[in-house]
């Protein structure tokens, strides 16, 4: 990582601003809201603290970033490529150069054990601006086809939405190749944890992005997300969250026939078919389940075992589970921080009673606090199994630590458990043999599938199938989502 000398940098000012101070939004080069009353707190969901605010946007704000945004469109657009790579890798050296400060600032206001948000929630995005030039150099720019040149032209004005739960990795997925593509971009990020977007527009500031490229307005979705989505003067939107939520959005799109992206959750499949090696399949299924306690799109939630194996499974399952230790996220030895809000724990806590409703076996966990813990939103590592088909805790996102363990009797069946959800994003199968594991694959609907433990590929296409979503990030597909074809007929 290219991280600036030291005496380039700085403490970031939303590091610096205490716990009772509110935090600006950014639009055409300008800190805005120091006459606005209505704010947001940004909760510590380890200690329940408030750690922050941000002011709460309004349409009237969006109506003005998205004007500054296409003011800046033209000039942008037309910038050379190179000049736009530059800008984007300084960003990337910049966010590596505050590392700690922002992995910090992320664990406050998402709950991530440290040790991971460092790696995942930083090193992650600061990658994906710093290689933006190296997928770009991959897309192709301008194509010949019979008598016609095709050229790939930005979109225009992005309208970016994202979640909570990988707060700066989502934004960086979607701003830096929106940007690289030539578009201007309004970011609203989530309201439970938008200090490390505050961060990030300080960032762009500091290496000078022109006022108008890259805008954000914080506040609820329902406001500002709902202003965003549905603007006449937004040419397209890209939309992380749930599938309520994506469906909301695009309906307000298709209002203008705007386009939209959309990535939703999840409830991927980790399908161990007989003669796998069961250990390695059960221990990259459990870490996939728990990583980011559970708050993961693709999150490995589902695990298909043969039923002559289960017991081997339920055993293995939960020796690999109470290897997860659930506390403080500054602690190096925290596995699983809290969840983000205490609505989530709730929710979470709904599902788990819902499982023993339905008859599922609890082997772990519970609805209950974790030993030892009194304040924090946590949910203890849970493990059920002999979960079915169509119980709602293998058919509905939890976004908790929570695996369900389900039986089959022959590869047909895992098949059909395993498409059989309204979802399509990821998913695993483990074999004994590469082959075998490509077969049963294929005939999965999911956008991303890993064989026998196949490592995660930042240049890969992420994105679902069915209620999923559709559209794809990282990589050179990232980028022409933001591109549309022009044909020169000559
Ligand atoms: P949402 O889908 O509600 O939030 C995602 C983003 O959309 C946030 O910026 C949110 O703003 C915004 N938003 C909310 N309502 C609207 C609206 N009406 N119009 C436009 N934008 C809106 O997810 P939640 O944070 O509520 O999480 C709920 C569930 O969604 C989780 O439990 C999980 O199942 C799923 N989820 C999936 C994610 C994924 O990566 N696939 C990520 C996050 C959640 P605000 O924060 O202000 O509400």
């Amino acid at each position: 990582m290219n991280a600036l000398p030291a005496d380039q940098l700085h403490t970031l000012r939303v590091v610096e601003r205490d716990a009772t101070s509110v935090n600006p939004h950014y639009v055409g080069g300008e800190w805005l809201g120091d006459d606005r009353e209505d704010r947001i707190a940004v909760i510590n969901p380890a200690t329940e603290d408030t750690v922050g605010h941000v002011y709460a946007g309004t349409p009237e704000d969006i109506d003005r970033a998205v004007a500054a945004a296409r003011a800046a469109f033209l000039e942008w657009s037309s910038a050379p490529l190179r000049d736009r790579v530059d800008l984007l890798q300084r960003v990337g050296a910049l966010i590596a150069a505050h590392r700690e400060q922002l992995a910090l600032l992320i664990t406050r206001e998402l709950g991530m054990p440290l040790r991971l948000t460092l790696e995942v929630q930083v090193d992650s995005p600061a990658r994906a601006f710093s290689r933006i030039g190296a997928y770009a150099e991959q897309v192709s720019w301008e194509q010949q086809a019979g008598n016609t040149t095709v050229v790939k032209e930005p979109v225009g004005v992005v309208g970016a939405i994202t979640p909570w739960n990988f707060p700066l990795e989502q934004v960086a997925v979607k701003v830096a190749p929106a940007l690289v593509a030539g578009c201007t971009v309004v970011l609203k990020p989530s309201e439970v944890t938008p200090l490390s977007a505050v961060a990030l527009a300080e960032i762009f500031d500091a290496v000078g992005v022109p006022a108008g490229v890259f805008n954000v307005v914080n506040g609820v979705g329902p406001v500002v997300g709902e202003a965003l989505a549905g603007h006449p003067g937004v040419d397209m939107v890209s939309f992380t969250g749930s599938t309520r939520t994506g469906r909301r959005v695009s309906e307000l799109a298709s209002a203008n026939i705007t386009p939209v992206a959309v990535e939703l959750g999840g409830k991927s499949p980790n399908v161990i078919l007989d003669g796998a090696p069961l250990e390695e399949a059960v221990t990259a299924g459990v870490a996939s389940c728990y990583f980011n306690a559970g708050q993961t799109c693709s999150a490995l939630t589902r695990m298909l075992v043969p039923q002559s194996r289960l017991a081997e499974v339920e055993e293995l399952a939960v020796a690999a589970a109470q290897r997860y230790e659930v506390g403080d996220p500054l602690e190096d030895s925290t596995a699983i921080g809290p969840l983000v809000s205490e609505v989530q724990r709730e929710r979470v806590r709904g599902y788990i009673e819902r499982g023993v409703q339905e008859g599922a076996e609890l082997l772990l966990g519970g609805a209950t606090e974790p030993a030892g813990v009194s304040q924090g939103y946590y949910v203890p590592a849970t493990v059920f199994t002999k979960v079915s088909g169509e119980m709602r805790i293998a058919q509905e996102e939890i976004f908790g630590p929570v695996l369900s363990i389900i039986p089959y009797e022959d590869e047909a069946e895992a098949i059909r458990l395993a498409n059989g959800t309204p979802y399509g994003l990821a998913a695993a199968v483990w074999a004994d043999s590469r082959e075998r594991a490509l077969a049963v694959a294929r005939e999965l609907r999911a956008g991303q599938v890993q064989i026998n433990g196949g490592e995660d590929d930042p240049s890969a296409p992420f994105g679902g199938f069915k209620q999923s979503g559709h559209g794809r990030e990282n990589g050179f597909w990232g980028i022409e989502e933001f591109l549309a074809p022009k044909a020169l007929l000559s």
